[in-house]
């Protein structure tokens, strides 16, 4: 830090050292360590103090058997919400005390896939310092643009899964789920809970979800969803409540290889499948192409979201008609970290948040 910097900056009588989750490699808890609190160095460096981070299922695999991106000892995560505490300079759109969350996915606009058209697979990558699962983050451009007040009314723990919802209201507009349309949403996480609103939001006529978790079927019924139970005979009542033409539209929100099967035996000839769930490295699916050819099957495969779909993400939110509360099962304290992983395998657990910071 320079010392002309750190006088422009502006304030945040920040502690030197913080608490945060370090992991140490696949296999081995995460444990509790005192690192030092990120400062503002750069005019457009933000530091925020961490209200809310996820810990999903993605971390929960790179905790137990590694990141093919990330090198031990590392602090995880890159979905915060929180309050800005400290901020350069050159930063116009955020003052002290704003609650704040920030769009991890920005495009760059300069690579290949963003000269492509491709913005949701912007080859740019940028995270939070040193990562969400700590008392206070720094964020730098390009992502300081992207740190992006919270309206009234949204909790940090919602506003923290806003690129989440992100990623399914851009998988629902690209695949054309709107009025007059059947959807079939497999899974029953919070993915495919928040699916299920989304597609009734949009206007979808009838929105079935596969259940196969006890106690998931009134979560999907307060979603604005019909629960199908999920075994050999799923088919026959898809079929039944479809008028026996099937789903116009089926989202796979699991990740295996037996769910992508289901999804194009169910949908409607002409219909569309849609790949939402990641699949294990090197998972195959035999499939009849001409099954596929002669039904005129589209399949999208669905990965982030365009530019604009963070922010009308985070409207959906403080509208009220996305209520994420009930998917917010679980809170794990910074100094219950190392029980982490337990947590987020519980079966009733369906969003675990860590709080670094609680008042
Ligand atoms: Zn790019």
């Amino acid at each position: 830090m320079t010392d002309g910097m750190a006088c422009d900056a502006v304030p945040g009588d920040l502690p030197t050292s913080m608490r945060a989750a370090v992991w140490h490699g696949p296999g081995r808890p995460l444990t509790l360590e005192r690192l030092p609190v990120p400062r503002v160095e750069e005019p457009e460096d933000v530091v925020i103090r961490v209200r809310a981070a996820m810990f999903g299922a993605a971390l929960v695999r790179a905790v137990t058997s590694g990141h093919p991106k990330m090198t031990p000892p590392a602090v995880l995560g890159t979905l915060v919400a929180g309050d800005v505490v400290a901020l350069g300079p050159a930063v116009r759109h955020l003052e002290v005390g704003r609650p704040v969350t920030v769009d991890p996915h920005p495009p760059c606009e300069h690579c290949a896939n963003c000269r492509d058209g491709l913005r949701a697979l912007c080859d740019t990558r940028a995270g939070v310092e040193p990562g969400a699962h700590a008392e206070y983050v720094r964020v730098r451009p390009p992502l300081t643009a992207h740190v992006t007040p919270v309206p009234a009314g949204v909790s940090p723990a919602a506003a923290m899964l806003t690129e989440i919802v992100a990623c399914v209201l851009d998988a629902t507009d690209t695949a054309g789920i709107g009025p007059g349309k059947d959807v079939l949403v497999i899974g029953c996480g919070p993915v495919a809970l928040i699916q299920v609103r989304l597609a009734r939001l949009r206007g979808a006529e009838r929105v079935l979800c596969t259940v196969n978790h006890p106690g998931r079927e009134a979560l999907v019924t307060a979603a604005g969803g019909i629960p199908v139970a999920f075994d050999d005979r799923t088919a026959e009542r898809v079929a039944g409540l479809t008028g026996g033409r099937g789903p116009h539209v089926v989202v796979e929100a699991v990740g295996r290889a037996e769910t992508y099967r289901t999804a194009f035996d169910l949908v409607r000839t002409g219909g569309t499948v849609v790949g939402f769930g990641g699949c294990p490295p090197g998972t195959t699916l035999p499939l009849d192409l001409n099954d596929v050819h002669y039904r005129r099957i589209r399949f999208l495969g669905s990965y982030h979201y365009e530019p604009g779909v963070f922010a009308a993400a985070l409207r959906l939110l403080a509208s009220g008609e996305l209520d994420l509360a009930p998917l917010l099962t679980h809170r794990i304290p910074l100094d219950r970290i190392s029980d982490a992983v337990r947590t987020a395998r519980l079966p009733d657990c369906l969003v675990p948040v860590v709080e670094p910071w609680k008042d």
